[in-house]
């Protein structure tokens, strides 16, 4: 296998145009998993791992936006000012795998894999985040809802690396709740991400569908529903569980993950109002 280590991302699109059937590695923490399974046998890798620019966060304070490079680790965003500056995220990065996990894995790697068990993605859905992608041809900006296409697939084109996304900065509660088998070392069976931006409800939905979901109903609904006490909390869960789109699989029957989606958005929006 021949590794490729650029420092720059010009140089990492120019490998990877140079090498259309290159495989692309950040942390390794899923990557390195289908290897050990046999599940891909890549014969060239290029290694995002040392390129400084995808590393990197910054705020636009006059735009209220973060940038946060696809190679930030999960134990940056958990803590800090970054965590601050996006509290769903560092809530999510939290509950991902171990220490070891978030020292290595990614942002730019959960949205290379998509899975719609992936922690970063509900809130990327919730926050409205565009996605930033590079290649040899140029860049170009794609919004969340339109990157995750299914399970496991995605918009990126052969030859783009992700370099990093758009979030906006929270002005206002943001919250994330995950469902596992386990308190820790595991993959949600359903997951909610709530944030208030502007004063109006956002929630993304995560496991519990072949996508990522917006309760886009369920928000609009919310935004018309009068002042919140128990009885409107409990109707955005049962209106959010309605738009859950889920199925039986090795880790969880389709009625328990819409069951625990709209009791964790119940919870959420609870939070939400300091109740
Ligand atoms: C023990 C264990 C526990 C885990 N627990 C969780 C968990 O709780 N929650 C969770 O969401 N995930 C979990 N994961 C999965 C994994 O850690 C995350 O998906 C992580 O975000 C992957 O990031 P990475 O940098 O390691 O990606 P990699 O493994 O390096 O890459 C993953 C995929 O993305 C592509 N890719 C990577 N970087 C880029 C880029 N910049 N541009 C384009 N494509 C790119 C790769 O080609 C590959 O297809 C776990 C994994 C393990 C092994």
């Amino acid at each position: 296998m021949t590794v490729m280590t650029p420092r720059t991302i010009a140089d990492a699109t120019a490998m990877a145009a140079a090498h259309p059937d290159a495989h692309l590695l950040t942390g390794g923490t899923d990557f390195m998993v289908e290897v050990n399974f046999n599940h891909r046998k890549p014969t060239d890798v290029i290694s995002l791992s040392r390129v400084d620019e995808l590393r990197q966060w910054s705020l636009d304070r006059a735009a209220g936006k973060v940038f946060i490079g696809a190679a930030v680790v999960y134990a940056d965003m958990e803590k800090g000012e970054l965590a601050g500056l996006v509290p769903a995220l560092a809530e999510a990065a939290r509950t991902v795998g171990s220490p070891q996990i978030r020292s290595a894995g990614t942002l730019g790697g959960n949205l290379g894999t998509c899975s719609p068990a992936g922690d970063g993605l509900p809130v990327l859905a919730a926050l409205d985040a565009v996605v930033h992608l590079s290649s040899a041809d140029g860049d170009r900006a794609v919004p969340f809802a339109d990157f995750m296409k299914g399970p496991k697939r995605n918009d990126r084109r052969p030859g783009e690396i992700i370099n990093g996304v758009t979030v906006p900065v929270a002005d206002g509660f943001q919250g994330y709740a995950k469902v596992g088998v386990r308190n820790a070392m595991v993959i949600s069976i359903a997951s909610a991400c709530l944030a208030v931006r502007s004063g109006r409800v956002s929630i993304a939905l995560g496991s519990v569908g072949p996508t990522v979901i917006r309760a886009t109903v369920a928000e609009e609904w919310l935004s018309t529903a009068g002042p919140l006490d128990d009885q409107v909390a409990r109707e955005f869960g049962s209106r959010v569980a309605a738009e859950a789109r889920p199925i039986d699989d090795h880790r969880s029957t389709a009625a328990y993950r819409r069951h625990a989606v709209g009791v964790i958005s119940t919870r959420l929006l609870e939070r939400s109002t300091g109740t």
